[in-house]
């Protein structure tokens, strides 16, 4: 994902249900966030340290203990070479079955969720699952300093999508998600109503996917990549 923050917003529901199953998930975190908040007093190099201390935080409410940063500056990322190569890096070193990323297009229905970066991040991770992941002879570097051996990644969620068709309801773990969001004080914190938020829109979800009134759910373009 771009920010900190963002895997809780799209996807921290979701990751409660899998870790609770006895899934290892693993967050990599490729902005340090430091455009982020709205208090000018908070320097920037303080806000990289609250902005990891909040992830960090955060990732606990869902059961993860693995959070990796790559410190790109926040507001200026691009699926660049140099991007590709480090999720490269970072998907060969976990050897994931499922990576979770945002969607390189942009979702008109929902401006704010395709931030620059987000479409980013989304593209440069879809290119590092196929083909750079998987091709011994993209980065070589990787294999011959690093020892990593390339993978195949099964299958991408891709968060925020236009396209989204896989619902999973996380009625169940919403507190989770609530209190990973609370973390994010220096985001969430001006929220008024963040609950109230969060469950007008997940119910939205869980309406298009035809569950019961009532139900929370989260939303995902599911790629088949193996
Ligand atoms: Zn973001």
């Amino acid at each position: 994902m771009a920010h900190p923050d963002d895997v809780d917003f799209g996807a921290a529901g979701t990751v409660a249900k899998w870790t609770e199953a006895g899934v290892e998930v693993v967050y990599c975190i490729v902005t340090d966030g430091d455009a982020g908040g709205s208090d000018p007093s908070v320097s920037r190099a303080d806000m990289v340290v609250l902005r990891r201390a909040e992830q960090v935080a955060a990732a606990k409410c869902v059961g993860v203990d693995d959070v990796r940063f790559l410190g790109y500056p926040d507001g200026r990322v691009e699926p660049s070479i140099s991007l590709r190569k480090d999720l490269t890096r970072v998907i060969r070193q976990v050897r994931p079955d499922r990576v979770v990323a945002p969607s390189p297009e942009r979702n008109y229905a929902r401006v704010q969720a395709s931030h620059p970066d987000h479409r980013a991040v989304g593209a440069a991770a879809l290119d590092a699952v196929y083909p750079d992941a998987r091709n011994q002879f993209a980065f070589p570097e990787l294999l011959a300093d690093e020892g990593l051996e390339p993978w195949v990644v099964r299958e991408v969620w891709v968060s925020a999508s236009p396209q989204a068709h896989h619902y999973v309801d996380i009625t169940a773990t919403f507190g989770n998600k609530l209190a990973a969001l609370q973390a994010h004080q220096s985001q969430t914190g001006q929220m008024e109503d963040l609950e109230g938020f969060l469950r007008g829109w997940l119910s939205r979800a869980a309406a298009m996917a035809g569950l019961p009134e009532g139900r929370l759910a989260e939303a995902f373009q599911v790629l088949t990549t193996g």
